[in-house]
């Protein structure tokens, strides 16, 4: 029987095994080290302060079924949700955990019936043997497949040049801050949703040392705006061509909106929904333009603060538990009394540093070594604005020689470079549907 492949089991990697066991009868097999499919990097968080970012009723696997998850929230399987989870306005904002609980548990009935195997280990390469693949696994089995999805998505946050000495240092954390003691002095470098996350995090564990929050240019993520109206903004009919050409018409359309009473966020949602259309009609260079210069300003405005997540870093800065700093790392060492970290002119003695600057998607061929393999092998190229993989717009990988491959998909975020944004969930699923509708339909075809 034909079997698809699914190279990481987070969010991506559950949600196309999801819709295509409900599509086909193809045997479907995920590769995972984690105990529960969905979960990933996102949702395997148990911390109850690490907040989804968007309200309940936006979260779902099922772009047909929006209430999928609300529906959940209230089901008999759900956990209580933490006092405060919800806002005055009504809406919830549910632990990254819940969400990842129920993705698990939708998921768990195709596992027990057999219909998706979870194969929990590592893929460690991938190469082509008759029709089809033949992946290495980790656990020292292999596993032959026609189709293979990678959904391996977020890599470690990268290194600073600045900070590269103090790499192996136990001060210098990539991941997790449960090994900080509450008297230690802390720099967090990044002031985005994982920055934000992590001053919760310290303060919900009674944090006394001192903390500094480091951002190169100052700015927070923004908090979420009204419902309201949608915006008669559209950047798809007759899109732009240039990154000047689309700031400037996205700035003519908040004003126009502002006098009609409407919120930015309306055309930021606008421009999310029409996220595909815009990048597509964007040249390269104006791509490199777009990254270099509106990246920044993007992400902020984005990806949203949780109200929760943002009370608890307004609380902190009104203490001065925590201070939040302008400015780049110039150099690090260890002195006889912490770490040294030099930020321009000034100089910051402290315990631990917090690598918050989110996942390096431009290292992911370098750093995971199935990415690593299959780029050695030409399979798969890097995404040449360092946002993931080359792919098609339908996600599929484009090979050294530049051949689309049919039978190597790429699914989440990584494939980010071919279709704009791919990062939230409403885009990640919509996607993993597409990308399972594709499977679904080839493996009927091959069957017939
Ligand atoms: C901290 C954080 C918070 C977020 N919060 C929100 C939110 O509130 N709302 C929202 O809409 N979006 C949110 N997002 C965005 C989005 O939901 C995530 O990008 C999502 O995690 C993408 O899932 P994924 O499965 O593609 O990637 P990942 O979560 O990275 O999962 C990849 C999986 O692949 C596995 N893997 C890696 N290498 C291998 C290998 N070689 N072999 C086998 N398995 C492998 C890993 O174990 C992992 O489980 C958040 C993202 C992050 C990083």
């Amino acid at each position: 029987m034909d079997t698809v492949a699914i190279l990481g089991g987070g969010l991506s990697g559950a949600i196309v095994a999801w819709h295509l066991a409900r599509s086909s009868a193809v045997r479907i097999v995920v590769v995972e080290p984690r105990a529960e499919l969905g979960r990933g990097l996102a949702y395997g968080t148990t911390d109850p302060d690490h907040k989804l970012n968007v309200p309940e009723d936006r979260m779902t696997l099922d772009t047909a079924d929006l209430l999928h998850f609300r529906r959940w929230l209230s089901s008999p399987e759900a956990p209580f949700l933490p006092p405060g989870s919800a806002t005055l306005r009504g809406e919830v904002f549910a632990p990254r955990g819940v969400f990842g609980q129920y993705v698990a548990q939708t998921v768990q009935p195709w596992i027990a019936s057999g219909r998706i195997t979870h194969r929990r280990t590592r893929a460690l390469a991938a190469r082509r043997e008759g029709a089809g693949w033949l992946v290495d696994l980790e656990d020292g089995g292999t596993l032959s497949a026609g189709r293979i999805v990678l959904a391996v998505a977020h890599p470690a946050p990268r290194v600073p040049a600045a900070l590269e000495p103090l790499r192996g240092d136990e001060g210098l954390l990539l991941d997790g801050v449960d090994t900080i003691a509450p008297d230690e002095r802390v720099l967090i470098v990044g002031s985005g949703l994982t920055g934000a996350d992590v001053v919760a995090t310290l303060a919900r564990r009674g944090q006394r040392g001192p903390v500094w929050m480091l951002s190169r240019h100052g700015r927070r993520s923004q908090p979420h705006g009204p419902r309201q109206p949608e915006t008669a903004a559209d950047y798809a009919t007759t899109p732009e061509h240039t990154a000047l050409g689309l700031l400037r018409r996205v700035r003519r359309d908040v004003a126009r909106d502002a006098q009609a009473g409407l919120t930015w966020h309306a055309v930021f949602d606008r421009l999310r929904a029409q996220g595909p259309q815009i990048w597509a009609a964007l040249p390269h260079p104006e791509r490199a333009r777009l990254l270099r210069h509106l990246r920044g300003l993007w992400d902020i405005h984005r990806f949203r603060i949780a109200p929760q997540t943002e009370a608890v870093l307004d609380r902190q800065i009104a203490a001065k538990r925590v201070t939040p700093l302008r400015g780049r790392i110039t150099g690090a060492r260890r002195g006889p009394d912490g770490i040294v970290v030099e930020i321009g002119a000034h100089h910051l003695t402290v315990d631990r540093i917090v690598l918050a600057t989110g996942p390096a998607h431009d290292r992911a061929l370098v750093e995971n070594p199935l990415l690593a393999a299959l780029a050695a092998g030409g399979a798969v190229t890097a995404d040449p604005h360092g946002l993931g993989i080359r792919t098609t717009a339908e996600c599929r990988a484009i090979a050294a020689d530049g051949r689309a491959q049919d039978d190597l998909l790429v699914a989440g975020p990584l494939a980010r470079g071919a279709v704009g944004e791919l990062m939230g969930v409403p885009e990640i699923t919509a996607w993993a549907e597409r990308i399972a509708r594709a499977l679904a339909l080839r493996g009927a075809t091959r069957a017939a």
